[in-house]
């Protein structure tokens, strides 16, 4: 697969079909080669145009894809073909299972112990040929520990789902201590473990999963404004094209 990209507000993102993208992954991690993946929105490309530090920590991934339907918009208002979304979500959700098909391992940090408790019960049975290399909940003090916890496992996959920017910047300063994949994703632990409900698909295929989202947890509205800025943004960076 070659990797086609296009630049968005200073951010190259990964153009691709998720199956091509997931085929990508997949040889990376036979490989154990080390992978940072992060799976972005609008939100966290305007974050990121906020805070020098958190830009610099996204631009060293090595794949930047986009989560949003929001980044696919954006895209396409630059001109480029994009036309899917990598969510974290599904791309979790294919890893499990090609997994627990191939007896990879996988190491879970991130979200509330409530959450990391019920994930306990539900890998090993949804997924009973994944080897399990640990799990932590998201709230902790020392991250040297869980790191170094990591790096004693050697886990081919580490599932990093504190949110942004703590779960990229994480990943950037440990990343060195284990070749696998390790990729951001956000609340997805919550949608897997059932404490949050996804859209229906109709929501996703209409391109608002993130109006069902508001409707739902309504204090996340000052953070969707991210969204109209984005592509005021991007109209700007089209006309000076
Ligand atoms: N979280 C965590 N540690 C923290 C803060 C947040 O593990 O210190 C978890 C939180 O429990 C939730 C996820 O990170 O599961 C953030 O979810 P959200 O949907 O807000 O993330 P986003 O997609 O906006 O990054």
């Amino acid at each position: 697969m070659e990797n086609k990209k296009v630049n968005i507000l200073g951010f190259d993102f990964l153009n691709s079909s998720f199956n091509d993208f997931m085929d990508k992954i997949k040889e990376r991690i036979n490989q154990r080669q080390n992978t940072f993946v992060v799976t972005a929105n609008p939100e966290i490309v305007v974050a990121a145009l906020n805070d020098n530090q958190y830009a610099e920590t996204i631009k060293k991934a090595d794949y930047l894809v986009p989560d949003g339907v929001g980044i696919v918009m954006g895209a396409n208002i630059l001109g480029s073909d994009m036309s899917e979304r990598i969510t974290g979500y599904d791309v979790l959700l294919d890893l499990l299972a090609w997994g627990n098909q191939n007896h990879k391992s996988a190491y879970f940090l991130g979200a509330k112990p409530e959450v990391i408790a019920d994930l306990k019960t539900i890998i090993p049975q949804k997924y009973p040929d994944l080897s399990v290399a640990g799990y932590h909940d998201g709230y902790f003090n020392d991250s040297d520990e869980i790191a170094a916890e990591i790096a004693q496992n050697k886990p081919d996959m580490v599932f990093v789902a504190l949110g942004f920017p703590k779960q990229e910047y994480f990943i950037e300063k440990y990343r060195q201590q284990n070749d696998g994949l390790w990729i951001g994703l956000g609340g997805s632990f919550d949608v897997l473990s059932g404490h949050v409900q996804r859209a229906p698909q109709f929501w996703i295929n209409h391109r608002i999963e993130w109006l069902y989202r508001l409707i739902k947890e309504p204090t996340r509205f000052k953070r969707m404004l991210a969204l109209p800025k984005f592509i005021r943004l991007v109209k700007k960076q089209n006309k000076q094209k």
